[in-house]
């Protein structure tokens, strides 16, 4: 079932070269219609990336496209009918009562443009498969509102409404026959709602990193995935004050690893900038330069597979990070030299996640050769 391990010899990063640095963004106005007053998490958030994307240099290099809004269907290959019905209803109370918010729990506002907002996140995310695919661009953002690694099966919680992740990687095994996917997770939180829709499955590989002991309580080392798809869930929780170190630990010998093994043919990113140390809600600390050279390694990692990469957006809360960051990795998306010394190192690895590590590594013994 697992990858022959006799062969592995590990990605050849030294050697790698970008054969393509084309870079596109998803994006639409549908998206700033989830209207949650002053909530973190609020259409500001994608006003000041796109502004900082096209007042730098970098935006002459990106394509800005629409994308549609999704099919029901393409919710409901990951979400259960009750759960599309219960935003829809919400967002029906919310333009009823004249404007006023219907909350799903304390974190959950819905609006009256939510059902539009969150149906065109999915229609964006299935349109970053189809560009992937089509090997128009290597790289592809999406730039969606409102975000979706929390929502579960049957519940939208934690400020996501729909898995956009998730529906994208169901389109993408439905619509083109996709057969290993490999989502991972750089979110300050626990993609809680990926992992719970993938935990059986052992066609969509879910690996996060994440702050432990923060919301939304799950992903332990020890969630490794059920029945077929024991293994195929990946944790990889971090202390308060962890940051590049442990981000370059995690990428290097956790994603790079896996990925080489696993052969995805397809590697969605699910992209949170809370993880960035000036972020107000979480307590890690990466720095802005630093999602940069993840991005680098994404690329380097794609390059070596011959496959795409899909972004999408999910949390970050401090419009500075949010800007600053973004910048960063359109540049790193559309570099056309690569250069290993781009790449997150894992120097003088945190005593913590060198345990952490260790820890995994006998989780996964047999399974992945991390
Ligand atoms: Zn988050």
């Amino acid at each position: 079932m697992f990858p022959d391990h006799d062969v592995f010899d590990g990605p050849n990063f030294d050697q790698t070269i970008f054969t393509s640095s084309k870079t596109c963004v998803i994006f639409h106005n549908d998206y700033l219609l989830h209207d949650t007053g002053s909530h973190p998490e609020n259409s500001n958030r994608l006003i000041v990336m796109k502004d900082a994307i096209e007042k730098h240099e970098v935006g002459k290099s990106i394509d800005w496209l629409q994308p549609d809004l999704c099919e029901e269907a393409d919710i409901l290959r990951c979400h259960s009918e009750a759960q599309l019905e219960a935003i829809k209803f919400a967002a029906h109370k919310a333009s009823e009562s004249g404007g006023r918010l219907a909350y799903l729990d304390p974190d959950t506002p819905v609006s009256s443009g939510t059902w539009q907002a969150a149906l065109r996140a999915v229609g964006g995310a299935c349109h970053a498969v189809d560009q992937v695919l089509a090997g128009t661009y290597q790289t592809v953002w999406g730039l969606f509102r409102p975000p979706g690694h929390h929502a579960t099966p049957d519940r939208s919680m934690g400020f996501c409404i729909f898995n956009n992740v998730a529906c994208a990687a169901e389109y993408a095994r439905v619509k083109h026959g996709l057969k290993r996917i490999m989502i991972v997770d750089i979110d300050l939180h626990h993609g809680n709602g990926t992992q719970d829709i993938f935990y059986s499955d052992a066609g969509v590989l879910y690996s996060s990193i994440h702050q432990c002991y923060h919301y939304p309580g799950t992903g332990f080392i020890d969630e490794t995935g059920s029945g077929d798809g024991k293994g195929y869930t990946v944790n990889f929780p971090v202390l308060a004050g962890a940051g590049d170190g442990e981000f370059a630990i995690y990428g290097r010998e956790v994603v790079a690893q896996i990925a080489w093994q696993f052969k995805p043919e397809l590697l969605i990113i699910s992209i949170g900038f809370d993880a960035h140390m000036k972020d107000p809600l979480g307590s890690l600390d990466v720095s802005t330069e630093y999602y940069g050279k993840m991005v680098t390694l994404f690329r380097a990692i794609a390059t070596e597979l011959g496959i795409g990469v899909f972004y999408a957006l999910e949390g970050g809360y401090s419009l500075e990070a949010l800007s600053e960051s973004i910048v960063e990795c359109m540049t790193a998306s559309v570099a056309t030299h690569f250069d290993p010394g781009g790449l997150p190192m894992p120097y003088r690895p945190p005593i913590s996640s060198q345990d952490m590590l260790e820890d995994l590594r006998t989780t996964f013994k047999g399974i992945w050769n991390i």
